[in-house]
């Protein structure tokens, strides 16, 4: 059975409008900081701000509105060299603590930083929410495919649109 990644205190929500975000950003921004700790790599002031600022929605967001919103919250302060705005995403997604969507050019919060998974996202073409799905069922059924197929993989995403329950209005 596949089930939706989310932060536990919003686990059975789904992603509605409803859920308690914050407990979301706060349990991404815990989970990177005690994974970083443990793998010995270091979540620095700006990477975490970066990655606070991935995990303040559910949509998916690009590297520019990123930069943005840093720049905003400098105001007058020294302006973010985009470069060191890019290494930190690449950082984070190397660490699993956001993964990049291809398709929309952006860039989610993940769920399950700490757990070895594929990357499996419901994207609404409506609201523009990403929703993580983690399936081991499927996650084997691709693995063994690939292998059947005589490849090895080296990026493994599978990008799904369509409509979000609460777009549907169920
Ligand atoms: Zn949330
Ligand atoms: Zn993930
Ligand atoms: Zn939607």
């Amino acid at each position: 059975m596949g089930r939706v990644l989310e932060a536990p205190a919003t686990r059975g929500t789904h992603v509605s409008a409803h859920h308690d975000h914050r407990a979301c950003t706060d349990a991404v921004l815990v989970a990177a900081h005690e994974a970083a700790i443990a793998r010995g790599v270091r979540l620095t002031d700006l990477r975490a701000e970066v990655l606070g600022i991935v995990a303040q929605s559910h949509k998916a967001i690009g590297a520019y509105e990123i930069l943005e919103r840093m720049q905003k919250a400098r105001r007058q302060e020294k302006p973010v060299a985009p470069p060191t705005v890019y290494r930190a995403l690449e950082f984070l997604a190397e660490q699993g603590f956001v993964h990049r969507i291809n398709s929309l050019n952006a860039f989610v919060a993940c769920y399950a930083a700490g757990e070895k998974h594929r990357g499996m996202f419901l994207i609404c073409e409506s609201c523009g929410t990403v929703a993580e799905l983690a399936d081991p069922d499927v996650d084997n059924a691709i693995a063994q495919a690939v292998r059947t197929a005589g490849y090895q993989a080296s990026h493994e995403m599978i990008e799904i649109t369509g409509i979000c329950p609460s777009c549907k209005g169920i």
